[in-house]
């Protein structure tokens, strides 16, 4: 086994199993490693409060790394006129830009406008409406928005499709690479003191007097269950905040209504430049994205009501069907589902109306919901990726408020800049993966074996052994899915590089890896498309595997 190096906030699993096992009481424990408490946890770490937190899988595992990858104000909400909302997310944007510029980039989108079916109206009425997102990011905003002709919107998307194009209106706003801005929030924490755990669920909360005061966790290597005490514990499992609550009060409830969002990855050839695409309302009401991201391009999403919660949620042919007939409107080649490089989907988790009503899920709530139990359980889901640390300011007030926590320390987390943030950038998270995600760490991957060994999209053997010695990767999907997102771009590739992942990770960690064969079922999930009404063309070809 290879030593580690001790770099700020490398993740340490014994180090962090150790310090959960001592029996000292961490002011706050943190149930889930999404972007919420991932958030939660920094926010209190950065405060000088004692942390912990774990997650059963890995960190972003559930919706977090799932996401459109879009840091932005909400154009969609913009539409409903939610103006609180959309200006809260417009500050946090920017914020998560300066905090995380390897991660996190400034983009610029065009919403094409065509001169049929009254759409020539589409770019005053869009224009407008950008103008008012710049009005409310004020000094926030990114960039102008701009309304340009028919010459200049070709110029810069040279894959719109020209047939009635008329122009389009061009506005900015940001994305990030999710899995591993969460990486980096983890890391953030542990370098404040944080006790940050993967692989390790909770499976049953401890009581005194009626309160909650801490929680059994399992360590998912060894089977061990650790008690661990805390004066506060905050459930931040996404959409599985029902069950953790249901262990509270051993009674059935429901806050959370799960909307499943798919995307499909496809080549950057179908939209060069480096322009991002917006149908603000397709035929049947939802927007659509087509965003070049590392190096190939996402098409999404969906918003399809589900009562099942799956950690790895089913895409529905109606959903591939959508995707795929509006990119067809206004790409110029359209994309088939042969051109589908990986498909996968995800969960938001929305906040219920306590009516019951019948769902609509884009008019269900997207604000973050902060619910503290009568035992003192602090629940917090709901929200988006982008306000994040607000949401995470907001469930530490409510903790300190509620007198579970002692705090005189402000939140410091507006300014504080996550693990590798550099002080200038010269790539954008829509070039293909490389060392400049790494920000100002890149250099430390040349002091590890293999920084020449391409193992194949953009993936280096020393980049391997950097996730497994500092960024918590214990099993090839943690590296090929969230360390690396070759998986999401790429399923056939990711495949072929999970035998090479596997080795190293044996050798760096010693320990037998039992996942190889579940990763390549998994890859080829990412490449099964359902079966689909309205396309006939299926993948003839089964995934091959190199074994
Ligand atoms: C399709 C889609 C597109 C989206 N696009 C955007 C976007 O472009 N921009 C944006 O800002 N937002 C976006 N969002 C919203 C954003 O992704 C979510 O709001 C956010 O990721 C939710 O994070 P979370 O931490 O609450 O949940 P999760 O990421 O699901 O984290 C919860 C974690 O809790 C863990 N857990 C569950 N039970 C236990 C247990 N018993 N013990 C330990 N751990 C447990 C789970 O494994 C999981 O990792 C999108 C969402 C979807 C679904």
């Amino acid at each position: 086994m290879t030593t580690v190096n001790h770099i700020a906030g490398s993740l340490d699993r014994q180090q962090a199993l150790q310090r959960l096992k001592s029996g000292s009481r961490f002011d706050l424990l943190v149930v889930g490693g999404g972007a919420t408490g991932l958030g939660v946890a920094l926010d209190a770490a950065s405060r000088g409060l004692s942390v912990a937190l774990v997650e059963r899988d890995d960190f972003a595992q559930g919706t977090s790394s799932r996401s459109t990858k879009l840091v932005h104000g909400g154009v969609r909400y913009l539409a409903q006129g939610n103006l609180s909302l959309v200006k809260e997310a417009l500050h946090e944007r920017w914020v998560l830009l300066n905090n995380a510029p390897h991660l996190a980039h400034p983009m610029p989108f065009l919403v094409p406008a065509y001169g049929t079916r009254g759409r020539l109206w589409d770019r005053p009425f869009y224009g407008i409406g950008m103008k008012v997102y710049d009005l409310l990011a004020g000094k926030a905003g990114l960039g102008d928005t701009e309304v340009l002709d028919r010459e200049r919107t070709t110029e810069a998307m040279p894959g719109v499709r020209t047939e009635d194009l008329v122009g389009a209106v061009k506005y900015w706003d940001g994305q990030f690479d999710d899995a591993r801005l969460a990486v980096a929030l983890a890391r953030t924490a542990a370098a404040h003191g944080a006790v940050v755990l993967n692989h390790c669920a909770v499976l049953g909360l401890l009581h005194a007097d009626g309160k909650v005061s801490g929680a059994t966790v399992n360590d998912a290597e060894t089977g061990e269950a650790i008690a661990v005490q805390a004066r506060c514990v905050v459930n931040a499992t996404g959409v599985w905040v029902d069950e953790l609550r249901r262990l509270d009060t051993r009674q059935d409830s429901q806050m959370v209504s799960p909307s499943q969002g798919i995307h499909l990855a496809i080549d950057r050839e179908f939209l060069p430049g480096d322009h991002a695409l917006l149908v603000p309302k397709t035929d049947d009401g939802r927007v659509m994205f087509a965003v070049p991201w590392l190096g190939k391009v996402l098409l999404g999403t969906t918003d399809t009501p589900r009562d099942v919660i799956e950690t790895e949620p089913t895409p529905l042919a109606d959903e591939v069907d959508f995707i795929l007939g509006e990119a067809g409107k206004v790409l110029a080649r359209k994309p088939t589902q042969a051109d589908v490089r990986s498909i996968w989907g995800g969960l938001r988790p929305l906040v219920k109306s306590p009516d019951d009503a019948p769902r609509e899920t884009d008019k269900v709530s997207r604000e973050h919901t902060v619910i503290v139990d009568k035992s003192g359980l602090v629940t917090v889901t709901g929200g988006k990726w982008t306000t994040y640390r607000a949401m995470a300011e907001d469930v530490i007030a409510r903790c300190i408020e509620a007198g579970l926590i002692v705090s005189d320390e402000p939140c410091r987390t507006a300014s504080l800049r996550l693990i590798g943030a550099p002080a200038s950038v010269s790539h954008k998270i829509s070039d293909p993966p490389g060392a400049h995600l790494y920000g100002d760490e890149a250099a430390l991957l040349d002091d590890l074996p293999g920084h020449q060994r391409e193992l194949g999209a953009g993936l280096t053997e020393a980049m391997v052994r950097f996730a497994v010695r500092h960024e918590g990767a214990r099993s090839v999907e943690d590296v090929l899915a969230r360390r690396s997102r070759v998986l999401f771009l790429d399923a056939q590739t990711a495949a072929a590089m999970a035998e090479d992942v596997a080795v190293l990770i044996v050798d760096e960690t010693g320990r037998a890896i039992d996942d190889l064969a579940g990763f390549r079922r998994l890859a080829q999930r990412y490449l099964t498309l359902p079966a689909s009404a309205r396309y006939a063309l299926r993948r003839s070809q089964p995934l091959e595997l190199r074994r």
